[in-house]
């Protein structure tokens, strides 16, 4: 019997679907979580497109009927922190339509003269609109930023640059550090959690990416499932100090080991074994895990991914 306390955060990139196909066992597994009223939200980074846009997507990739209510975004994430923390708060944005969205949604207003605060997300700015945000920020603006990602896959071997690099132009351009919103900054995580419901003491982060992903669910203390099937592979979680909790080749893994009740053969399963009340003490140690695993080519280095 599954515990009717959990719930679940997903990234989507590299968890869900990789360009422009799903991923082996997504459509299961989100039909699986609604089988058994199991709560679930898809976090991502990308603050360019609309909770509406992002439902589409999902649509055209094979998976129907998800609402905005299914996804949290950096720049829901952003929005909701102004309103908290500055509720009479003006902005300039640098942006699209999920950020102007976002604000909208919490009656922020865009002011181009004298605004609180100039906000950095996603998309393909001009030099002009650079120029203007570095304006307002020597004239006191404070930069905050959607999400860290200073570059975001696009294929297997294709990247294009994110709001972390946008934002390093105008923190050089003007000596002014940013504030970063979104994955890993525990707020995003937070904010996340309590739209899971009041009712869900117990939250699993699933995401592909050590920097965002793993190390925000582990730095708000809940667990943390790597899944191998995007930007990361076993090797790449050497370089770092915080450790998934567990690491699965890809979300059909999990689905297999929740629909038949029995933690994989291969790999340690605390989460399973008390998820589905077993006693299991044959668990391997994490550092175990994947000894068959043949994914462990050496990638191109890459400038780190946030800062
Ligand atoms: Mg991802």
């Amino acid at each position: 019997m599954i515990n009717k306390d959990i719930g679940f955060l997903i990234d989507m990139d590299g968890v869900i679907y990789r360009e422009n196909h799903l991923l082996p066992g997504a459509l299961e597994w989100v039909q699986y979580m609604r089988e058994n009223a199991i709560p679930f939200i898809f976090l991502t980074n990308n603050s360019a497109p609309t909770p509406d846009d992002l439902a589409i997507k999902l649509k055209h990739l094979g998976i129907p009927n998800l609402t905005e209510k299914n996804f949290y975004t950096a720049a829901m994430n952003t929005a909701d922190f102004l309103s908290e923390t500055h509720p009479l708060c003006s902005v300039y944005s640098i942006g699209e339509a999920g950020l102007s969205s976002a604000f909208q949604s919490k009656k922020i207003p865009n002011d181009q003269l004298h605004p609180h605060y100039v906000v950095v997300g996603e998309g393909n700015p001009t030099l002009e609109k650079l120029n203007k945000a570095h304006e307002l920020i020597e004239k006191g603006a404070r930069l905050i930023v959607t999400n860290p990602d200073n570059w975001c896959p696009v294929g297997s071997e294709k990247t294009r640059p994110g709001a972390g690099a946008l934002a390093a132009y105008l923190e050089a351009s003007t000596g002014q550090n940013g504030y970063y919103l979104g994955k890993p900054n525990p707020y995003m995580f937070a904010q996340a959690r309590k739209k899971l419901g009041k009712n869900i003491s117990r939250v699993i982060m699933i995401g592909d990416t050590m920097e965002t992903d793993i190390r925000g669910a582990i730095e708000l203390g809940i667990e943390a499932y790597l899944v191998l099937s995007g930007s990361t592979s076993l090797e790449d979680t050497l370089n770092y100090v915080y450790q998934p909790t567990r690491v699965l080749e890809g979300i059909h893994e999990l689905l297999e080991e929740y629909k038949s009740g029995q933690p994989s053969d291969r790999k340690s399963s605390p989460t399973l074994s008390s998820l589905f009340h077993t006693n299991d003490k044959n668990n391997s140690p994490l550092g175990s895990q994947h000894k068959d695993s043949q994914r462990l080519e050496r990638r191109r280095s890459r400038p780190q991914m946030v800062k």
